[in-house]
């Protein structure tokens, strides 16, 4: 059977040479490949710009593109990557390349299929994020050591459920486990004193690129 062109199709939103702004790979020179679409609609969102539109790439040439800044970190994101199928076969071919690569998915979508050598970055979304009913719990059963699960935390309450979700999934013995604030100040200096006070086993992070750069596409 003969493989069309479009098979190898993907719409991207941008593809860019940044710091890595937050997970464990934080500051690190990173390539981003930021896919067009997602189905949540997070009250927070902060990519509304990849919702729609986009270009229309083969995976060959998001590699070349990819391969012109020389790195050795890629992270695609989106939106929501595993909304496009041939998401996943970027994913090999970018690992192949031998590039570490790590995927920022919401935790809506199924990650059975992602290449192994991939570092899964899920988030679980919390109660204020208004998609709580889109979280995939089985997908925590799927995550090794190499990844992170993700809390964007809005309020007290987020917090709280946060909490639950890691005593309830024993979550950070499956993996790394990300408290992270929305983007206000008062609520960072709060959050990092809940963690402290419940002496919780989490990495809390702000995401840098906002200070350094306040959320403009193409960093
Ligand atoms: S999953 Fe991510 S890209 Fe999609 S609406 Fe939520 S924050 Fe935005």
């Amino acid at each position: 059977m003969s493989v069309s062109a479009d098979d190898s199709l993907v719409r991207i939103t941008e593809i860019f040479y940044s710091l890595q702004g937050e997970t464990r790979t934080v500051g690190l020179p990173t390539v981003f490949i930021r896919l067009t679409g997602c189905p949540l609609r997070c009250g927070y969102c902060d990519t509304e710009y990849a919702f729609s539109g986009g270009e229309r790439m083969t995976i060959d040439q998001i590699l070349t593109t990819t391969e012109s800044y020389h790195p050795r970190y890629v992270t695609v994101t989106g939106g929501e990557p595993l909304a496009q199928k041939n998401c996943l076969p970027l994913l090999k071919q970018l690992c192949d390349r031998g590039y570490e690569v790590s995927l920022e998915t919401s935790g809506a979508m199924d990650i059975t299929d992602v290449d192994d050598r991939v570092v899964i970055v899920m988030d679980l979304k919390t109660p204020a994020s208004g998609e709580l009913a889109k979280n995939r719990f089985e997908n925590i059963d799927q995550l090794t050591q190499k990844d992170q699960v993700k809390f964007v935390i809005c309020d007290r309450e987020d917090y709280n459920w946060s909490k639950e979700q890691l005593k309830n999934y024993l979550l950070n013995e499956k993996c790394e486990v990300l408290f992270s604030p929305v983007h206000d100040q008062a609520l960072a200096t709060d959050l990092a004193n809940w963690i402290i006070e419940d002496n919780l086993p989490v990495r809390f992070q702000l995401q840098l690129h906002k200070y350094l750069w306040n959320d403009e596409p193409g960093h």
